[in-house]
Parts: structure tokens; sequence; C-alpha cells
């Protein structure tokens, strides 16, 4: 049972459970697991240089040679500790978190996410203070190096077909949600040959742009500006970008599941290959995928889960349904940098505008909703839903997934919260509404039946 990391490392509010402290204490624990060099990045909070130079000083006082690399997004980290054959890396960031917020997100010597068994490993180290602290003549080198950023976006630009966008000369604009992305998405699309209007460019860990989450509430500037310049596509960012959602040249939203159908089925396209997704998301990838002659892998919820499968299948592209895409081309993680310059080549590689090659996409409904459950009960209430779906076919890796002829229900207990998540997609409106009710009134019952089998035995 793991105790600080959640889905996507450590998170917390700086001061109370986000710490010096504790970075010190996650650092000398990281410094004891890892061999070799280990770079410390962060992004632009207010709190991060302070949290990574905590760090920064219990990796060097384990013995760890440290490399600083700045501010970055989070993948260019993960790319310079892949590409420089380091031990690993330390991320500072609490990604789309308000600014409250900070956290820790370590990264192994793949440029991968850390796995849960790392991360187990971590705290264990961290809980029973089983860190090795070195002597004065073995203390880690600090270094700081200033080209991980650069050689990050050069990447970038060695992986799509820059001349096609070149000539076709996207008007872009840009909301880098004063997070990471202002060191290297205007560079990129600069590069790119884009016309570029900038939202939020300037590095500011208040936010006082936007919050970092690009939601559509989040974003609603960029979608004015798009219209207001006529510009071809919109882009935006989280806080560490390695997200990255887009508008069209209406000045629409497009939601996280249509940009990676339109991407799986442009990266799979004249060659098939596997596709690797959260049971979560919407059948429109699936569609697209099969399309294409390809194949959905479903997985568990979690960028770092869906990540380390593809490295196990060999996959040829997958991600989540809120901007989070991994390019196994480029890097095993989600990659907002690369999914900018993806989406660009994409533009360039057809005719039509981004709203109507959005329109092409199987449309989908989705209804969402939760319920409390009481306390304890998490488990018998997921076995009681599979068990009253016995006739549908059902998957079960992470909450219970129903599939049925015509859309699906899903019903998964929050990772943080005593509640229950139902979703339930179909092509129609009424009938995913009629299913989502379906898998309410199921998990009720059930809530209903445990809940009178304790009041029996406590009568008794
Ligand atoms: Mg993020």
């Amino acid at each position: 049972m793991r105790r600080l990391f959640g889905t996507n490392g450590i998170r917390g509010v700086v001061g109370k459970d986000m710490t010096p402290e504790l970075a010190l204490g996650i650092g000398r624990a990281a410094g004891t697991l890892y061999n070799g060099a280990i770079a410390v990045g962060r992004d632009t909070r207010t709190s991060s240089d302070l949290l990574a130079n905590s760090m920064i000083s219990a990796l060097a006082c384990t013995g760890r040679a440290v490399v600083d690399v700045g501010i970055l997004p989070t993948p260019a980290l993960q790319y310079h500790v892949k590409t420089r054959k380091l031990g690993g890396g330390v991320m500072i960031t609490a990604s789309h978190n308000p600014p409250e917020f900070n956290g820790i997100k370590c990264i192994d010597s793949l440029g991968m996410e850390a796995s849960v068994e790392d991360e187990e490993a971590i705290e264990a180290i961290y809980f029973e203070k089983r860190h090795e602290i070195t002597t004065w003549e073995h203390i880690g080198h600090i270094q700081q190096v200033r080209d991980a950023v650069p050689r990050y976006v050069e990447s970038i630009l060695a992986k799509v077909d820059k001349d096609a966008i070149l000539k076709r000369k996207p008007k872009v604009a840009l909301d880098c949600g004063n997070g990471a992305a202002c060191f290297t998405s205007p560079y990129l699309t600069t590069r790119l040959g884009c016309s570029l209007v900038t939202l939020n460019a300037q590095p500011d860990g208040h936010f006082p742009g936007r919050l970092p989450e690009p939601t559509a509430a989040n974003v609603s500037g960029l979608m004015r500006v798009v219209k207001e310049t006529g510009a071809d596509i919109g882009i935006a960012h989280d806080g560490d970008a390695d997200r990255a959602i887009f508008v069209d040249e209406k000045g629409q939203y497009i939601f996280g599941d249509k940009s990676l159908a339109l991407l799986a089925g442009e990266e799979l396209a004249g060659k098939g290959g596997v596709v690797v997704t959260p049971i979560s998301s919407s059948s429109c990838i699936e569609d697209v995928v099969k399309m294409h002659g390809g194949e959905v892998h479903y997985t568990r919820v979690g960028s770092p889960i869906v990540a380390r499968k593809m490295y196990e299948l060999g996959a040829t592209f997958g991600g989540e349904e809120n901007g989070g895409m991994i390019f196994p081309g480029h890097q095993f993680c989600r990659d907002g940098g690369m999914a900018l310059a993806k989406m660009l080549e994409l533009l360039a590689h057809h005719h039509e505008p981004l709203s109507e090659l959005i329109a092409q996409l199987p449309q989908y409904q989705l209804f969402k909703t939760s319920i409390p459950y009481p306390a304890g009960l998490r488990d018998q209430i997921m076995e009681g839903v599979a068990a009253r779906a016995s006739d549908a076919k059902v998957i079960a890796i992470d909450g219970v997934k129903i599939l049925h002829d015509d859309g699906w229900i899903l019903v998964r207990p929050s990772g943080t919260e005593p509640i229950f998540r139902v979703y339930a997609e179909s092509k129609s409106k009424t009938r995913a509404e009629e299913l989502g009710k379906e898998g309410v009134a199921t998990v009720e019952e059930v809530i209903r039946k445990l809940g009178d089998q304790a009041s029996h035995r406590s009568s008794e």
C-alpha cells in the first residue's frame, strides 16, 4: 500500500504536506535506490526552486552526482535522462494542480515515470529511514547544465515532417499557461515556420493568466484569440507541458479523446499497430484504430501504466483522454511538445481544417456521474456489480466495465475519495444516459444489499 505516491507522483499543498523536509527525505531515499547521476528539473511554481534545492542536496548527500537541468517540461527532463544515459531523474512539479500545490515525480533510467515497485521501494526507505549518507569525500558533484531544453526541441524537430509544416505555414495561437512550456513551445512553433500569437508565455508561478489545467473553462481566452486572429489551431499546455490540448479554427475546444483518436489514425495509417489507452477512454479511439487495421490494448488509469505497457508491447502510439500523448519514436512518456509538433504535421498533411477532421471521427456521447459509498466496502461493491452483469461482457482491469452492443458502462472507485465514478458511452445521448442510469441503479442496489446484510448480521 503506497502512502505518499499517487497516480502521478507525490502531490501536496506547499508548506502543509509538501515541504523542504519531505523533498529532503524523498531525495535521500531516491538517491539510495538509484545508481548513477540523477537529473533534477522543475516547473515554474513559486516553490519549485526551494524544493529542487532540497532535492539536489539530499541526492548529493547519498553520493549521487546531480545534474541540475533548471526549469523545463517534464518530457524534456525525461528525454535528458534517457539520452544522456543517467541513473534517473526527479521532477519538481504539480503538473495541472493550482499554484499552491507542488509535487515530486521520479523518473527511472529509461526516462519513464517510476514503476509502482520503485515508488514503493522509495517509500519503504523513507519510512524506515534506511537511506545512505555518504562521507565528505564521496559527496555527489552538483552540475548545472542548460542544454536539456535545446536538445529536446531539436529532437522533436527531427522527428516530424518539417518541410510539410514549413510549406503549410500554419497560423497558431499558443497558450503556455505561464508554465514550463514557455521554454519550449514558442521555439518549436517558430522553428516550424508557424505565424504565432502567444498567450501567457511568460513563466510565472502565480499563474496570472489562467489555472494550469487546460480545461475548456481555463482556456476560454485561447478559444477567443483563435477566432479573433483567424488562427488555424489553438494549442494549450498544462503546468509541466506533458499534455497538449487543441482548439479548432472555429475556436471550439477539442476534447482529449478526439485529438488522441485523430493522432492515432495518423500514427497507424498504412501500417497498423498497437495503441494503448486506459479502460475509461472513448470507443472513438478503438473505432479509428480498427479502421486502420490496428488493435487497442486497455490498461488501468494512469499515464505511467500506459507508458510502461507501451514499452512492453512495442506499441505504435498511446495516451489518455486529458491531452497526454505518448510517441514511442521519441520516448515512452506523455510529451506535450511532441504532441504539438505531430498535430501541426497532421494539419500540413491534410487539406481540411481541423474542425472538419474532428467532425469525421466517430461521434460518441459520454455520461458521467459519481456515487459516494460506505467506507471499507469498495471491493465488495465491485464484486457485486460484476456479478449482476454476468450476462454481458465484463472487463475488470480497473473497476468494472460492462460492454453492450451499443455502448458500455464503467464503474470505477476513485483513488482519492470514497466515491464510485460511473461512466457510460454510446453513439446516442439517450442511450448513454440510459446506460449511465442503469450503472447508477446497479451500484445503489449493491450498496443497499450490503447494508441489509450488515444490519442483519448485527441484529443476530
Ligand atoms: Mg502534467
